[in-house]
């Protein structure tokens, strides 16, 4: 999971991507970027770490222009190196490009194997770098059909900003897996991951990048084609139920509302008789404020966050995730003690959040708790640019729900059924990837 941004406009712009970036921070933390064309080059900086510590004052200073991009990270397949960090950056027909993106190619193995026996030298470990080469290979003076190209030969998921001279270009894959949506703030035009983006540097969404659609972006506007596929859009059903702010609206669905729907639908669908709901903070507050509301009984804080921690899902070793969970969340003693609490959660991976919670409630007074998950069992692992771990450490491929119950001490389980998860969203589930849950896989990962 990453973030994206890209701005074309009259001013500078160096600004601007720092607070965009800054607002799709909760994407990716190991690493950001940004890349800036000056009026006659394209000047970049990168670096580990959050956007905050890796942008000074002085370095938006040494990054003067009007379009550019930038990039957060998160490292997923390929590893948490610096030479991966994005925007990364080539020639194309004597001319610079920088390119950075969100997702992940199924077939990058394969495509990297036959480029290098082919010759080409790869820089990174990153499946970013093959869509820059298949581009500059493909382009012969048109960068909407050199992306086509690519386009015909890369699978999996991609939402991708790319810098060309003095034009952002903006492209979404056939099944637009990842988010991507597009605004205004006057004669600026802003693409990125999420509308907070647009909305923290004072701009406006107007729609989305649709899936399989190609936007050029220049001084003269905004020019869209489309990449022809039989595909059909399938947007990330997790990006609702925990990876999106709360206040994104992506392909139409506001992830707020989505989630307050889930706890509504999750009462109907499973009912507990406790004295108090309570949220794992922040992604389980819109279901548990909608599950108690639902239910007629009182809604509470039970559990305080430190908002100063990244996300514990997204930490790479195991051990790193364990103490993240402690810090980051504390449970509140005069809230539950001598309760029985509900406590809603997005989901259970591994199981050892969960785990830890639930003990650390019951350390805490808490008499009973029971716990209602707003995603299905994830039994499947992601290809499309989550780090959901090996199918092995995943603990509902392994376990069913009472097993998964017992092993993380609840007093009840329940997770919301995939018809209720889409009807959150007022789509079918046909129109969603759901692969994490139920293995269809909109595009065959065994490309891998
Ligand atoms: Fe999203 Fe799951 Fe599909 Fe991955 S497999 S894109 S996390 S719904």
């Amino acid at each position: 999971m990453c973030g994206v941004i890209g701005i074309c406009s009259k001013s500078n712009v160096s600004t601007s991507l720092f607070y965009g970036m800054n607002s799709l921070q909760h994407r990716g933390q190991e690493a950001a970027g940004m890349a800036v064309y000056d009026g006659e080059e394209i000047r970049r900086t990168r670096s580990m770490g959050l956007v905050i510590d890796a942008f000074t004052e002085e370095k938006l200073r040494e990054l003067p222009g009007t379009i550019g991009i930038g990039h957060v990270r998160y490292a997923t397949a390929s590893g948490s190196h610096d030479y991966n960090i994005q925007p990364l950056m080539g020639f194309i027909g004597g001319e610079m490009i920088a390119l950075a993106s969100d997702g992940n190619l199924v077939n990058y193995q394969i495509l990297r194997e036959r480029l290098e026996e082919e010759g080409m030298m790869f820089q990174t470990t990153s499946d970013t770098e093959v869509i820059l080469y298949l581009i500059t290979r493909y382009y012969d003076g048109d960068i909407v059909e050199a992306i086509k190209k690519t386009m015909k030969v890369i699978r999996g998921a991609y939402s991708v900003t790319a810098l060309v001279k003095d034009k952002v270009v903006a492209f979404r894959d056939p099944h637009g897996f990842r988010p991507f949506v597009l605004g205004r703030d006057g004669d600026d035009v802003i693409v990125a991951s999420e509308n907070a983006a647009i909305e923290i540097i004072g701009g406006e969404m107007t729609r989305n990048v649709e899936a399989g659609e190609i936007l050029v972006i220049d001084g003269t506007g905004i020019h869209s084609d489309r990449f022809e596929s039989e595909a059909t859009a399938r947007n990330c059903i997790f990006e609702y139920v925990y990876f999106a702010r709360n206040d994104a609206t992506l392909d139409d669905i506001n992830a707020y509302t989505f989630r307050r729907r889930c706890g509504e639908i999750l009462w109907e669908e499973a009912p507990c008789d406790v004295d108090l709901v309570v949220p794992v903070p922040d992604s389980g507050i819109p279901s548990a404020i909608g599950y108690a509301q639902a239910a007629g009984i009182p809604y509470g804080e039970g559990l305080v966050k430190n908002r100063y921690m990244g996300r514990t899902f997204i930490k790479p070793t195991q051990k790193e995730r364990e103490m993240a969970v402690k810090l980051k969340l504390n449970p509140l003693v005069d809230v539950v003690k001598g309760k029985s609490i509900v406590l809603l959660d997005d989901s259970i991976v591994r199981g050892t959040t969960s785990r830890n919670l639930i003990k650390r409630l019951r350390d805490a007074g808490a008499r009973e708790v029971h716990m209602r998950i707003t995603s299905p069992p994830v039994a499947y692992s992601c290809y499309y640019g989550i780090d959901t771990p090996n199918r092995k450490n995943l603990i509902a491929a392994n376990q069913s729900i009472q097993e998964i119950e017992e092993n993380i001490g609840a007093d009840s389980l329940a997770f919301i059924s995939l018809e209720g998860l889409a009807k959150a969203g007022k789509k079918d589930v046909s129109e969603y990837c759901t692969a994490c849950f139920d293995g269809d896989y909109p595009v065959d990962p065994t490309l891998i």
